[in-house]
């Protein structure tokens, strides 16, 4: 069988070679395979130095100490743990928290979950362009809001919040602010020792690491308390215990690192790839791209083409692999939120396709999946079934 080419890198990504090379150093009797807990011989304490090494990878990626990184299963558990573990500590100060109706599931099922607790919760929408406007925020904070969790880049349409301007408020109203950074690290640069974020969620499986594991930035200089949602021998300073995997942390690890060294130049080729698909689609007719080209990130793009149902386009789209707009889904196809809360038509909804490319994208692949797309429209919009 001949796979079709992969234009879905927000779903996720291809482990990178060097990171696989890395992570089989760590799994067998030849290797490092030690528990890193294990403080009484050698295999434990070259375990940890392998995940110190990982974290410190991490932590000089995003400019902040090591010891501010805790290691988790992935993005949605640390997503589940930066909220949850704030509300809870927290909750004594008030039960008001505030996040977005274009957060990822793991965000907004876990306010749900909150709200049915009986937090009380309010959803920010965006404007049609995507983004979220500071006044809307100004207008929902009250003497009791504790929390806002926002995200940075929207996994559908790519979408960039501004979060240092979000994070400055929240900080002049002593409100804890939480981002969601799993779809803008690796794209956009983050800062976290200028960048007023309290916590911060982000993986390994967007970022050319394995899946399965992922971290949490807290701001210890701030002493944030956050409780634990997973106890036990107390690894992870408490917050999040179970034996460390280390071969997937020291692949993380690596991922980062290999970010932190190639970063600039990759953004530098997926701008030059992304602006080369834009431009051929839209000599596409009938054609619109959801959420602001102007703050998007360079992988993503997100295209309505009109009258056409985008899951019968996907099928017609054998030789390429995307998504609607909406994966993640288990495998039911459930109609876009994000572009819904946008304030997007049923149309545009049902139409909009999500483009989403990365490390190993060719320029090729990109002319060649035009040259699909535009067939299949054509094909399509010939038929008279729509
Ligand atoms: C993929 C994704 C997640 C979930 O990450 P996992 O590591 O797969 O749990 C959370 N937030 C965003 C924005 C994502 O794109």
């Amino acid at each position: 069988m001949k796979f079709p080419i992969y234009l879905d890198y927000a779903a996720t990504t291809p482990v990178d070679v060097r990171v696989a090379e890395k992570m089989m150093k760590y799994l067998t009797i030849s290797g490092i395979f030690g528990n890193p807990s294990s403080s009484s011989h050698v295999y434990g304490w070259k375990a940890y130095e392998a995940v110190s090494s990982a974290r410190n990878n991490i932590a000089s990626f995003f400019g902040v100490c090591p010891e501010d990184i805790i290691f988790t299963s992935g993005a949605t558990e640390s997503n589940n743990l930066a909220i949850k573990g704030i509300v809870y500590a927290y909750q004594s100060r008030g039960k008001h928290i505030i996040t977005s109706m274009t957060e990822h599931k793991s965000v907004l099922n876990t306010f749900y979950y909150l709200k049915k607790l009986g937090f009380l919760v309010t959803f920010l929408f965006p404007g049609r362009d995507g983004l979220i406007s500071l006044e809307s925020l100004k207008k929902e904070i009250r003497y009791d809001t504790i929390l806002v969790s926002l995200i940075h880049a929207n996994n559908e349409t790519g979408v960039i919040q501004d979060v240092e301007m979000f994070g400055k408020f929240c900080r002049s109203k002593g409100i804890f602010f939480h981002v969601d950074a799993t779809q803008s690290v690796g794209k956009l640069s983050i800062n976290l020792m200028k960048l007023p974020i309290d916590l911060m969620s982000f993986n390994s499986h967007k970022v050319y690491g394995p899946k399965g594991v992922g971290g949490l930035f807290i701001r210890k200089k701030y002493k944030i308390h956050i409780k634990a949602q997973i106890h036990g021998g107390g690894q992870e300073y408490g917050i999040r215990s179970g034996t460390l995997p280390v071969h997937q942390i020291v692949g993380m690890g690596e991922a980062y690192r290999i970010l932190h060294e190639e970063m600039k130049i990759e953004v530098h080729r997926f701008k030059y790839l992304k602006h080369y698909l834009l431009n051929g689609l839209q000599k596409i007719t009938k054609i619109s791209v959801n959420g602001t080209l102007k703050n998007s990130i360079s992988t993503l793009l997100n295209v309505a083409f009109h009258n056409i149902n985008s899951s019968i386009l996907i099928l017609e789209l054998h030789d390429i692999a995307v998504s609607p707009s909406s994966a993640c889904v288990s495998s039911t196809y459930e109609s876009s939120y994000v572009l819904h809360s946008m304030g997007c038509n049923n149309d545009t909804i049902n139409s909009s396709v999500r483009f989403s490319l990365g490390r190993f994208t060719t320029f090729e692949e990109i002319k060649f999946s035009l040259y699909k797309i535009k067939s299949a429209i054509f094909r399509l919009r010939d038929s008279n079934m729509l």
